[in-house]
């Protein structure tokens, strides 16, 4: 039998400085350690100590020239966790203060995610501590070049497959892919997230959000509830935002909020036109965070250094960063009559806030369920590259909405309360922990 306070006292000791890290593992291991301990088949083979360990971490340099011809050095790293299911696969974060603990938390969480698509994906994740604010387009171009560098002696189409998260995105992704085909001569689909003219997949960039609008769909139709009409506060405006608010907006509900890094805005009229859309596109890609510019430009309300989560909602989505919504939120989101909280940022709540939402009847979704769509369309541009093949806009969109519908079910299938209600966070661990050690057992060790 595993003692799970022992277990976590030993992870702990062994990783001092990794707080996100600890907390992504107990997460995992606290809702599910009673099927762990369930079958004694998993302790015989070690199994906890060899899902918490990744398979090897790859720390490199980066040297870059700057626009004033100086020399910039990062540190970078490549977290392969776990390919038991298929190749690693996972995002890359380029943010200023990334450590290897953020990374390793990050990685972990993607094995599991991963598993949930149903796709042959194992979890991995990478970054570098470089600071894309304020940087021209040339020196993210010299940067992602010296980047991949290094980078394409690790990775490969069918060994780990890399794709973009915070700070990295469409065209950092281009400029890497570019580096790696000039050194490789290759066309493999090593990236995905890549654009359309050279392998990527069509609606990649909206897939985390759309895909989190899907899954609360099942969430809202398990309590014989619909989307339509539903008052939405969301964080963020980036990526994950965009497509939340788009595909929101498309089925009849009402996105009232963004964020960024200065405050928050509340538009009242909804982020549901085409023109608003357009416009956050446009500051994702400028890496500024200035939602202020959002206000300004639609006449919209713009509280500086607030969050958004004060506003009356029926359903809150977060969607910027690990921890960005802790327990005194998740009270006053409560408190305002909120009952669906889809996690679309990863780790985006704290324990306790997870905690106070599931012991006062809201809906719960996990980011490694409700977010499993980019990564989820990201195994499906591998399928395309592999086959040399376009599927159309129809094709992907019911794949994707086909996947989350089965992470839905498998959430359902191991988290279904005695009372109906569904503990997802439980039905998200129990299902991709069983996926991932009952494959590590038939590989053998
Ligand atoms: N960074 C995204 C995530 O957290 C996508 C990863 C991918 O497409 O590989 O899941």
């Amino acid at each position: 039998m595993y003692d799970l306070e022992a277990f976590m006292k030993e992870l702990q000791r062994k990783n001092p400085d990794q707080p996100e890290f600890i907390q992504a593992v107990r997460g995992v291991l606290s809702s599910i350690i009673d099927l762990v301990n369930g079958n004694p088949v998993y302790e015989k083979n070690r199994i906890l100590e060899r899902m918490t360990e990744p398979d090897r971490i790859l720390q490199f340099r980066v040297e870059w020239e700057n626009d004033k011809g100086e020399l910039e050095v990062n540190r970078a790293w490549r977290v392969q966790f776990n390919n038991a299911i298929g190749p690693y696969k996972g995002g890359t974060r380029f943010t200023k203060d990334l450590t290897l603990g953020t990374l390793k938390f990050l990685a972990f969480e993607q094995t599991f995610k991963n598993s949930l698509t149903t796709l042959p994906m194992g979890g991995g994740k990478g970054g570098c501590d470089f600071d894309p604010a304020g940087k021209s387009d040339r020196e993210i171009m010299r940067f992602c070049r010296a980047y991949m560098m290094e980078l394409q002696k690790y990775i490969g189409p069918d060994t780990d497959v890399p794709a973009g998260d915070l700070g990295c995105g469409g065209r950092e992704i281009g400029y890497m892919y570019g580096m790696y085909k000039q050194i490789k001569t290759e066309n493999t689909g090593v990236l995905t997230g890549k654009d359309m003219s050279f392998g990527g997949s069509i609606l990649r960039p909206e897939a985390t959000g759309y895909g989190a609008i899907y899954f609360a769909e099942e969430m809202l139709k398990d309590r014989g509830d619909k989307l339509e009409g539903k008052r939405i506060a969301i964080s963020g405006y980036g990526n994950v935002a965009w497509g939340v608010a788009k595909k929101a907006s498309q089925l009849g509900a009402k996105v009232v909020t963004l964020s960024g890094r200065k405050g928050f805005v509340l538009d009242e009229e909804g982020v549901g036109t085409q023109e608003k859309w357009d416009f956050l596109e446009a500051l994702r890609a400028s890496n500024t965070g200035n939602v202020e510019a959002y206000a300004k430009r639609f006449g919209a309300k713009f509280f500086p250094g607030e969050k958004p989560w004060g506003v009356k909602c029926d359903m809150a989505f977060p969607c910027a960063s690990q921890n960005e919504l802790d327990l005194a939120d998740a009270k006053t989101l409560v408190a305002g009559g909120c009952k669906y909280v889809v996690e679309s940022s990863n780790m985006g709540d704290t324990p306790e806030a997870t905690e106070y939402f599931q012991s006062h009847g809201v809906a719960f979704a996990p980011g490694k369920a409700a977010n499993a769509g980019g990564v989820a369309c990201s195994g499906l541009e591998m399928s395309q590259d592999a086959m040399h093949y376009r599927w159309s806009a129809a094709e992907v969109d019911e794949k994707l909405h086909e996947i989350m519908q089965s992470i839905h079910k498998a959430c359902v299938d191991y988290g279904r309360r005695a009372d109906g209600t569904v503990d997802y966070v439980r039905g998200a661990n129990a299902a991709s922990f069983k996926h991932v050690a009952d494959t590590m057992l038939k590989l053998g060790y």
